[in-house]
């Protein structure tokens, strides 16, 4: 009754909630491994900084992983279920589109090194060279068009995991990119990632950086203002808009940092990722989108 207000009941280590939420597996590498990881900064519940520290790379983590049983669940079912064609419903063999359907994809015409807008010659386009973006490089598989548009939404909004195996194939066909260190997925704000289940852009760059051999970094890098980049605002005040969006408390000395997401709509919110990058040492910053959407304006 009478006592200290501030006596919380004691905490439970962060390491054990996050293995027993399963976060560890679907993070993809085993618990040993994230303990060796982690133990050192998170085992040391009387020390506030180690507690801070520990929240923060709880969060972290939930911002950047499967997120519940739910969405696991999601991602089992979804796995088992047979599915016929995404795009014409015809039978496709178990994969996601018929063969008629794949042969009609749309393609990337020549495009912006920077920007991966259309541009004859595939040179630098003109708003890149009176405004440089913060990243170096934008390769993009598709335009965003029929039925990439589809499979992004149905991923985001219907929680169709199965279109992930297609849409990061697509990535790791368009070939290795020289002198990578890091593969960053475009970082998920709490918000979004516990009504989604899952953030797309670390299921898609999953794949590829396991192919590539390439470390996923999950931790360093967080969204911690949920706002959207919005097309109403010219290129100047969508930046401003963006600022503080993202969090990063690491240092990325030298690195060539690869970030990947699944949209590039205006560029401004992987502008300002990379701006932070930058900032924290990083020497390049290459974007990998699955689509890029059409000039706006
Ligand atoms: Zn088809
Ligand atoms: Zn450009």
């Amino acid at each position: 009754m009478g006592r200290a207000k501030a006596e919380a009941p004691p905490r439970q280590p962060v390491i054990e909630r996050i293995v027993r939420a399963g976060y560890i597996h679907a993070w993809g590498f085993g618990e040993t491994e994230a303990r060796e990881k982690f133990v050192g900064m998170l085992e040391n519940p009387g020390c506030n900084a180690a507690r801070n520290r520990a929240c923060w790379v709880s969060d972290r983590i939930l911002s950047n992983s499967l997120s519940s049983l739910r969405a696991s669940l999601r991602f089992v079912v979804d796995l088992l279920v047979p599915h016929d064609c995404f795009v014409c419903g015809h039978e496709s063999g178990g994969v996601l589109l018929c063969t008629e359907c794949a042969g009609e994809l749309p393609v990337v015409g020549p495009a912006c090194p920077m920007c991966a807008l259309p541009s004859p010659g595939a040179m630098v386009c003109g708003a890149c060279l009176s405004a440089p973006p913060a990243f170096d490089a934008t390769f993009a598989a598709f335009p965003y068009a029929f039925p990439i548009d589809r499979m992004v939404q149905a991923l985001k909004y219907r929680y169709r995991l199965s279109v992930v195996p297609f849409l990061a194939e697509a990535l790791i066909a368009l070939g290795p990119v020289d002198g990578v260190d890091r593969v960053l997925p475009m970082p998920l704000h709490v918000k979004r990632l516990r009504e989604r289940g899952f953030n797309q852009a670390v299921e898609l760059a999953r794949p590829l950086a396991r192919v590539r051999g390439l470390p996923l970094e999950l931790v360093q890098v967080g969204r911690v203002l949920d706002v959207a980049p919005q097309m109403s605002l010219s290129w100047r005040e969508r930046q401003s808009n963006m600022r503080g969006v993202f969090d990063c408390a690491g240092r990325f000395d030298g690195a060539h940092v690869l970030v990947v997401d699944d949209v590039m709509t205006t560029g401004a919110t992987l502008h300002a990722l990379a701006a932070v990058l930058k900032k924290q040492g990083a020497s390049r910053v290459t974007n990998l989108v699955v689509a890029r959407t059409p000039r706006m304006s």
